[in-house]
């Protein structure tokens, strides 16, 4: 039946379930099965699954962990980051008290209102104002889109402000937004505590240092742990966010391989030889830039992550006039192909997509490109006769959804 193939053989799990064995340069997306779990994650969770554990005082353990880690006086393991920014902000609203907690999404009574940059209004997958307002709470927005300013912050903050939400990421606008020194300076005046939404950023010490109340983390990002969330911070915000689980948390609980798995991917992320990992990742990014250098149309250069995390990524800028393909149908013919290589395109609008080279197993760097070259050629010898627009790729991938499961 199917051949080994290099990142695909006859143990890969992909070919008996009929899936397609793709090859990640997106980055860790949710849609793409979030991460690979590393050895040691996996070696630390198996034998949790056959025991049965308190799970207040397998998460008391997680605290201990991820106030170590994270330079914080506690945490808790949620089942992801964007649940952990939900209970967050509904502990923020709630404290330890059980009745508030179990009345919750109504907040009679309770402060309610949760304020946040409007350039950080961001779809990380699903809209963060929802994460937000799932607890019951209302999103104050601050500024405008593009320019939010401190006293713009200082004049949404009220009597009834519970939180406030600042988010780091390759996401949100990073121009023109206050600054997090300046957003926690202001909000500590008026006594508003502050989560940051740090899912993606690899320091996980920087916000607790910066003076955040509460910084939210996804394990299963470049932590490689199974799917889940991390919420470090103040003991008492701690509390309040974990309490939720006998409240509306319990619509997302993690299990207790989730707890073992976050608490093992920050043991794995101190001992991983993170220069090696980063020298072997920008040789990938050589190889491809080489690869596509003599390619009439293609642009393709080496650059760093936007918000400061040790990852380089290859932007690949495609001019449809002399490459005969337009960046969007360039990634979908990647996707289509054999084996499928799926790419970073949030941003593929404005006529480039990346490459990440983080998520490759051994060998793959290779296919991508194989598959990269093999493309834009197919694209030159037989240019598209009529290009299509993001706005059409956005209305077929809504369309297939709206199919699901066909
Ligand atoms: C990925 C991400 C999230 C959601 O993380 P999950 O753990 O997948 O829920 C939230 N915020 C930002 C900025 C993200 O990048």
């Amino acid at each position: 039946m199917s051949e080994a193939k290099p990142g695909g053989n006859e143990a890969d799990p992909r070919s008996h379930l009929g899936l397609r064995p793709v090859v990640n340069v997106s980055g860790t997306m949710t849609s793409l099965g979030a991460s690979t779990v590393g050895a040691q994650v996996i070696e630390a969770v198996t034998p949790i699954l056959s025991q049965f554990v308190e799970i207040d005082d397998l998460q008391r353990k997680a605290s201990a962990a991820i106030a170590r880690h994270c330079g914080a006086e506690a945490g808790c393991v949620t089942a992801c980051a964007s649940s952990g920014i939900t209970l967050a902000i509904a502990g923020t609203m709630t404290g330890a008290d059980f009745a508030r907690i179990e009345r919750l999404p109504d907040t009679t009574g309770m402060k309610n209102e949760v304020v946040i940059q409007l350039g950080h209004l961001v779809n990380y997958g699903a809209p963060i104002d929802q994460a937000i307002r799932l607890s019951g709470a209302k999103v104050v927005p601050v500024g405008t889109a593009t320019r939010a300013e401190a006293y713009q912050l200082a004049g949404a903050i009220t009597a009834n402000t519970a939180a406030a939400l600042y988010v780091v990421s390759h996401h949100a606008v990073n121009y023109g937004q206050i600054p997090l020194g300046d957003f926690i300076r202001e909000c500590k005046a008026k006594n508003v505590p502050v989560i940051v939404d740090g899912a993606a950023e690899y320091d996980l010490k920087g916000f607790m240092a910066a003076g955040a109340d509460i910084a939210v983390h996804s394990a299963h990002k470049f932590l490689g742990g199974l799917t889940a969330g991390i919420v470090a911070g103040r003991r008492d915000l701690v509390r309040a966010a974990y309490l939720q689980n006998y409240g509306i948390g319990r619509g997302m609980k993690v299990g207790k391989e989730g707890i073992v798995g976050a608490m093992a991917a920050l043991a794995a992320w101190d001992k991983r030889d993170h220069k090696a990992a980063h020298a072997e990742q920008d040789g990938h990014l050589r190889l491809w830039q080489e690869s596509l250098a003599n390619m009439p149309g293609i642009a393709a250069t080496i650059e760093p992550d936007p918000t400061g995390n040790p990852v380089n990524r290859l932007k690949v800028q495609v001019d449809p006039a002399k490459a005969g393909v337009a960046a969007w149908d360039l990634a979908d013919a990647l996707s289509a192909g054999d084996p499928p290589v799926i790419v970073r395109d949030d941003e593929i609008d404005l006529g480039y997509f990346q490459l990440d080279p983080t998520c490759l197993h051994p060998g793959e760097e290779k296919i991508v490109a194989q598959r990269l070259l093999a493309e834009c050629q197919r694209a030159r010898a037989k240019p598209a006769a009529k290009p299509s627009s993001p706005a059409d790729r956005q209305k077929r991938r809504l369309a297939r959804l709206s199919r699901w499961p066909d």
